[in-house]
Order: C-alpha cells, then structure tokens, then sequence
C-alpha cells in the first residue's frame, strides 16, 4: 500500500491534534500552542487570533479522536462525514506558491478550524476508501492513551511519538527480564 503524501500528512496533522491533549498535559492552552500546532504541519490561511477559533481547533480534538474508537468503516465513515459537514467542505484545485496542482478542501479564508477539520477528514477518509483503517492505533505503552497511525510495510509501529513511550517500555522489559534471569539465578545457587 502506498499511502499519498496529502493522506499521510492529514492524517499525521489528525495524530497531533488529538495527541496535544494528555494527561496532565494540554499543548493548544493559548494562540502560541495553536500557532505551534499550525506551523508544524503548514496550514495557511487566515487567523483570526481569538479564544473563539482556538475552542473550535480545542473541540476538533474529542471528534477526531472518537474516530480511532469507532467499532468499523461504517461508524468511522459517520464520523467523518459529519467532520466534513462542519467543516464546510468545498474541494477545488490551486498550484500556489509553486506546489504541483493539488486540492486544498476549504477556501482561503474559511476559518482556520474548518481548515484542520477537512485536511484530517480527507485524508481519514483516504483510509475508509483503502480499507486501511486498521493503521489507526492506540500507543501500546502502559497508561497511554495517544493515538497513532502505523504506516509501516509490516505493521510493526505499537508506540506514540508524544514522548518515549517506546523506550519506557523497552526498558520496563529488560528490567522484567533481568529481574526474571536473578530469579534463576539465585534459584540456581540455593539448589
Ligand atoms: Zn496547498
Ligand atoms: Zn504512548
């Protein structure tokens, strides 16, 4: 499967967003978070710079989210439908500042939480298109609940890139694992 580069980069858009909200953690608290967010995955366009648009971009985020504990395409593709509603989506094709032709899903001027809401709708529905819906995961780390979307040939991604949730639990298994040897090992001295 080869996924498209506007699939991957809606979809990794959709990944932050909904990852930008931990335990304990809110990285879209104020307009330089949004700005942070926005220029990591180059949206342009307008900004209104108001509490009014950051709570739209805030409230994106139990939506999107609902789409990685939808049971099946036909609960994912409601989702997404809805999303693409509410965002107010009117495909058309532009070749701005040099870019080969592309689609951007809302006009220029559409607020910017319409922007976000139909880049990561589009590309979820690339997914529901491709039957490729399994790619959207939950981090397998203990007591992480980011999401994630595994692009990889095998399948083999099982953690988040919010932190180090891939090296925790690799060290919580050699830990495990050392701990299991020194059993065995002291089992073995006494016998
Ligand atoms: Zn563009
Ligand atoms: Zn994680």
């Amino acid at each position: 499967v080869i996924f498209a580069h506007d699939t991957i980069a809606g979809l990794t858009a959709g990944v932050d967003l909904v990852n930008s909200e931990q335990p304990g953690r809110d990285d879209l608290l104020d307009a330089a978070g949004l700005d942070g967010f926005l220029d990591k995955h180059a949206f342009t366009g307008r900004r209104a710079r108001t509490d009014g648009e950051l709570e739209a971009v805030r409230a994106l985020r139990a939506e999107v989210r609902a789409v990685w504990g939808a049971p099946g395409p036909a609960e994912v593709a409601t989702l997404v439908n809805r999303l693409l509603v509410e965002a107010d989506a009117r495909p058309w094709l532009t070749d701005h500042d040099g870019w080969a032709w592309h689609l951007h899903f809302t006009a220029t001027n559409a607020p910017i939480h319409h922007r976000v809401g139909a880049e990561v709708a589009m590309a979820l529905a690339d997914l529901v298109r491709m039957g490729e819906l399994d790619r959207l995961q939950i981090c397998a780390a203990d007591e992480c609940r980011a999401v994630l979307v595994d692009f990889s040939r095998n399948r083999s991604r099982r953690f988040c890139d919010t932190g180090n949730c891939g090296n925790r639990q690799h060290v919580a298994a050699y830990r495990a694992r050392r701990r299991q040897a020194l059993a065995v090992q002291s089992f073995g001295d006494r016998s």
